[in-house]
């Protein structure tokens, strides 16, 4: 066991996809010039007054839900006081005392086991408005009210990961559980998801909490994620020396990839909360709770155990495929239109998964639909192609929306599982690698892979690979085909 243990906490702010602002009806459309997306309310005009946004709280009760968490009924709505050019209010509407949800879970797999972190608390906010600070003009900032007051969802959880791989993996569960439950595009470029992380170190044989020290901005996976290694190495470090851990904040450098002191840690007072005198406490009924329960689309989880029952597929490939939801979705209509799961499972987890990654696209940018690639894994199925043509054809319809069957024959790939037309190419790789057939000879299954990969080659990729290799070893059973009797280990005495 490990000399130390870190406890991890993350904060989650997630811009929620109601179509408009929190407390008025300005429109949440992304893109808009600067600006022009605000009124009177989200400007924080002296006298004007908020009304919340019905859907707003819609959208949070799925979330705290699908946590687990109890609701706090009333919730309220406090003011956080603090001055700030991005807050024209100079204070920002948020729950504290009273949040929406509070008290619930989630569980996601890690390497294999189901890891549970308990969620203290899910609350609604208002967002700030967006600063810009133009390189041009570094004597000026500007300000872009657009985002003033756009609804904000903050997922608070209990300090209950241990590792960057637990951290890692917790985000990639509450990104999911955003898409599925359809309330946030968290799109990380675009600002929808930010994070606050917490960590503190302690001796690992004791249950008491070390110091802890929050870390602000941090806007991609990968901030959050060389923050964390970085502050657990750092105050081990410091925790060994026997030095005192600071209770402050620190902001993550991602060009230099350290964190450093921002100041000493506020506390609530610090704050001035109190109850905002403007809106109403927020009831939200029993019939308001069951309907939206009653409508809670089935989560990555569920998904990733009903995939494993339904289709037979491993608990690995189910968990990739539920791991984003277009991807989960291409898979089910697929094999709906008549391709088996295992070969329709293969093609996204592995060959698609890799474009992806190589053009750094997700699943819903891509072009592939379940007909094409359904048709595509019916022409492999039926032997029209072969695996190696296959693949050619994947790459194209990936991105593109041709038919399977347009490109195989505009590459001219229809598979050769005609034996005479193989058989004289056969004999073509027989007779320019006898060496490799002698090794066969004496035994080296590796020597007829090579064989066939040859007869692959000149093919590009059309020869039916189980013909060659079926002409190549078994040929001498076949009095049809008494050519191949050469590379058979039956007519040279049999494998040792
Ligand atoms: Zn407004």
């Amino acid at each position: 066991m490990a000399e130390y243990a870190a406890n991890i906490g993350l904060e989650v702010h997630a811009e929620l996809s109601t179509k408009t602002k929190v407390f008025c009806g300005c429109s949440t459309a992304a893109g808009g010039p600067p600006n022009t997306q605000v009124c009177p309310v989200c400007l924080g005009f002296p006298g004007s007054l908020p009304v919340l946004n019905r859907a707003v709280v819609d959208y949070a009760l799925r979330v705290a839900l699908a946590f687990n968490c109890k609701i706090s009924r009333p919730s309220i709505f406090e003011r956080k006081g603090y001055y700030y050019p991005d807050l024209p209010k100079n204070f920002q509407i948020s729950q504290k005392r009273a949040p929406l949800g509070h008290s619930g879970y989630v569980e996601f797999p890690v390497d294999g086991d189901l890891h549970r972190v308990r969620i203290a608390d899910i609350h609604i906010e208002e967002d700030a408005a967006k600063l810009i600070h133009p390189e041009e003009d570094p004597a000026h900032s500007l300000v872009d009210f657009n985002r003033a007051g756009m609804p904000l969802l903050e997922i608070v959880s209990e300090p209950d990961m241990h590792s960057a791989a637990q951290v890692e993996a917790y985000m990639n569960a509450i990104r999911s559980a955003l898409l599925y439950l359809g309330v946030s595009e968290a799109r990380m470029e675009q600002g929808q998801l930010r994070f606050e992380a917490s960590v503190s170190v302690r001796p690992a044989d004791r249950e008491e909490l070390g110091t802890r020290v929050e870390i602000k901005n941090l806007n991609s996976f990968r901030a959050v994620l060389g923050a964390v290694e970085y502050e657990i190495a750092r105050q081990t470090k410091a925790v060994r020396a026997g030095e005192t851990i600071v209770q402050e904040t620190r902001l993550w450098d991602d060009a230099r990839e350290v964190t450093a002191p921002m100041r000493t840690k506020e506390t609530a007072m610090d704050y001035r909360y109190f109850p905002e005198p403007d809106l109403m406490p927020l009831v939200v009924d029993d019939e308001w709770i069951a309907r939206v329960r009653a409508e809670l689309p089935e989560l990555a989880g569920q998904r990733r155990e009903r995939l494993v029952r339904e289709y037979q597929l491993s608990d690995y490939d189910a968990g990739i495929l539920t791991a984003e939801k277009a991807l989960a979705d291409l898979f089910e209509a697929a094999v709906s239109r008549g391709a088996p799961a295992k070969p329709v499972a293969n093609w996204l987890t592995g060959r698609f998964l890799y474009l992806l990654n190589e053009r750094g696209a997700t699943a819903a940018e891509a072009a592939l639909t379940p007909e094409s690639l359904a048709e595509l894994v019916n022409l492999v199925e039926s032997n029209t192609i072969s695996g190696p043509a296959a693949r050619q054809v994947f790459d194209r319809i990936a991105f593109s929306r041709e038919s399977p069957k347009q490109v195989v024959a505009e590459l001219g790939l229809t598979q050769i599982s005609d034996q005479d037309e193989l058989a004289a190419t056969i004999d073509e790789v027989i007779s320019e690698h006898a060496d490799a057939v002698e090794n066969y000879r004496k035994g080296k299954e590796t020597a007829l892979k090579f064989l066939v990969g040859q007869v692959m080659r000149k093919t590009r990729g059309r020869a039916n690979p189980k013909l060659v290799r079926r002409l190549g070893s078994d040929g001498p059973r076949r009095g049809d085909c008494p050519q191949y009797q050469v590379v058979s280990p039956a007519t040279a005495g049999g494998l040792p």
